[in-house]
């Protein structure tokens, strides 16, 4: 018998408290586990309207011949064409796997351990375990009644030992945002020294009248640095290519700790073909705008309360406990995410998706005799 090392008590100090990012089921098991010939993929935001017909032609003439080689680690090609998109030049742009991995260069490279990190209560779960991962403190500031991220709250949390503020704008998983006046505020009051990366992962489905574009605000603000992604909006998550769009000095900083090949090659040529088909884009805002009010409207009618969203799911509050009801979607071939690592475990946020989808979810619950018969108010 071999004596077992304890790996974990062999980690930095900071790593050891770490848990894992908790990225939900994996849908395909669950197929093959529970025998579902159908599955409704509710629990992780990806686009109900899929990626762009130019992206599929791309992949069937895809150039195969090049995958020996490595990509090109600058990644001029997409940045070029991402400094077309927001005319600007291509020193403004990082690329990375996703704009996970980005969130977390962004610790990695200007935070340490005794330094502070400010993000609001129900902010996205990568910006807790970003701080941690660097051994700086995560400070997680109390939101509003609303679930929003609290301006004035958070303003109040910067110290001098602060490096970072996380903002997602809209926020996952609560739907909320800000808009121009508050952001605009909140930026004007910042200390300067303290960078603000804005979270854009669902800029593509907000309402352009009431989500500002936080890429308007880089020329005034030089701390403000803006994180978006092809995984939401041009539904390719599957492909992980998201960037950073900052002052150049940002990224060259970035660059010191970035891998040098940490987007592929071909991710990155088709983030650049789905750059070109906005009217894809546009296509996916208006359907999902149209599925997110009619899935609310719905989910209301059974007696839930949702909250407003700008995002392309909803966060739907079940006013008891919510881990059965979930369960049981599972096994009715629903996939929706679970909130109790938020500590909203009477919640569940949902992916709004094609009208089957959504049909398929609210006949789920529907079926669930314990919702309809307490849940509907007088
Ligand atoms: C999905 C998501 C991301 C990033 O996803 P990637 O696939 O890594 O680009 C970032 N922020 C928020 C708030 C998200 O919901």
């Amino acid at each position: 018998m071999s004596c077992r090392l304890d790996f974990a008590s062999l980690a930095a100090p900071h790593i050891r408290p770490l848990r894992a990012y908790d990225p939900g089921y994996e849908p395909s098991e669950i197929r093959r586990d529970l025998k579902l010939s159908q599955l409704a993929e509710l629990g992780s935001n990806e686009s109900a309207f899929g990626p762009s017909a130019d992206v599929l032609t791309f992949f069937r003439n895809a150039p195969w011949e090049v995958l020996h080689r490595y990509p090109d680690a600058g990644g001029r090609l997409l940045k070029r064409a991402l400094a077309r998109h927001y005319s600007t030049t291509p020193a403004h742009f990082t690329l990375g796997n996703g704009s996970h991995e980005l969130l977390v260069l962004m610790a990695l490279t200007f935070a340490a351990p005794g330094d502070e990190i400010v993000y609001s209560q129900y902010g996205f779960a990568v910006y807790p375990l970003a701080a941690q991962a660097c051994g700086a403190r995560g400070i997680a500031v109390p939101a509003d009644s609303n679930l929003s991220a609290d301006p004035d709250a958070m303003l109040a949390a910067i110290s001098e030992r602060t490096k970072l503020v996380y903002l997602a704008n809209p926020n996952n998983p609560t739907g909320s945002h800000w808009d121009a006046a508050t952001l605009e505020r909140f930026l004007e009051a910042m200390p300067p020294h303290v960078l603000l990366v804005l979270d854009e992962a669902y800029f593509e489905f907000a309402d352009p009248d009431q989500v500002p574009d936080g890429c308007q605000l880089l020329a005034r603000f030089p701390n403000l640095i803006v994180a978006r992604t092809f995984s939401k909006g041009y539904g390719l998550a599957g492909l992980r290519v998201g960037f950073l769009l900052a002052d150049p000095g940002i990224h060259e900083v970035l660059e010191r700790t970035r891998l040098s090949f940490n987007v592929n090659q071909l991710g990155m040529r088709a983030a650049a073909i789905a750059l070109g088909d906005q009217a894809h884009i546009q296509q996916a805002k208006l359907g999902n705008a149209r599925e997110r009010a009619w899935l609310s409207d719905e989910l209301q009618g059974i007696g839930l309360k949702t909250y407003p969203s700008q995002g392309n799911f909803v966060l739907v509050d079940f006013a008891r406990d919510a881990t059965p009801i979930e369960q049981a979607l599972v096994t009715l071939g629903v996939l929706v995410r679970p909130m109790r690592g938020y500590g909203l475990a009477h919640c569940l946020r949902i992916t709004v998706g094609t009208r089957d989808e959504n049909e398929m979810l609210l006949f789920a619950l529907k079926q669930l005799p314990s919702l309809c018969s307490s849940a509907a108010p007088a």
